[in-house]
């Protein structure tokens, strides 16, 4: 999908030209072209692809954006033409990285869920304990580290994005532990 077909779907208007009201400045007047399924703003500068367009525009960042114009448009390539080369491989592109999203959000559920588990060990061992002495290996060390899974399972859930890239490139570690306390 081109960026004029994204700028179309979210509500620009063209010229006879098919020129459009740049939405990234003050724009009295068409300043913004569309050609090669780019677009270019020659007053603000803005210029880009579909998923730099609909990033700006929504204030997405491209994932998001990717994601976004793959719900709208079901990565749909014109129907009418041929697509051009191009399309074809931002079309790819789009497609790699909604895949790639997708993977992170299967790790991330599973991870939550693991950390969650690990938690609750701790749970129970704190709710259960009549003597610290008494205490397994695995209840000690989940008593010892429930505030990190707490802290794990909750960023992953709702941090940041930044955040969450950080658990990721931790999640050896943080799995080496989440084992410790979840096997026997
Ligand atoms: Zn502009």
């Amino acid at each position: 999908m081109s960026a004029k077909d994204a700028a179309r779907y979210y509500g620009l208007t063209f010229d006879r030209k098919g020129w459009a009201v740049c939405p990234f400045h003050q724009d009295k007047h068409p300043s913004m072209s569309f050609r090669g399924g780019r677009f270019r703003c020659w007053a603000c500068n803005a210029s880009g692809d579909s998923i730099d367009f609909t990033a700006r525009l929504l204030g997405l960042d491209a994932m998001g954006a990717a994601e976004r114009l793959n719900a709208d448009f079901c990565l749909a390539l014109p129907l009418h033409r041929k697509p051009t080369k191009a399309e074809t491989q931002a079309a790819r592109r789009r497609l790699e990285v909604a895949r790639a999203h997708k993977e992170f959000e299967e790790w991330r559920k599973a991870f939550i869920s693991k950390l969650c588990a690990a938690y609750r060990v701790a749970h129970i061992a704190l709710r259960d304990m009549e003597d610290l002495d008494k205490l397994t290996e695995r209840e000690d060390a989940a008593i010892r580290w429930q505030a990190c899974f707490e802290y794990w399972a909750d960023t992953l859930e709702h941090g940041t994005p930044e955040e969450q890239a950080q658990i990721y490139r931790e999640r050896g570690a943080i799995a080496k532990w989440i084992e410790k306390v979840l096997s026997d």
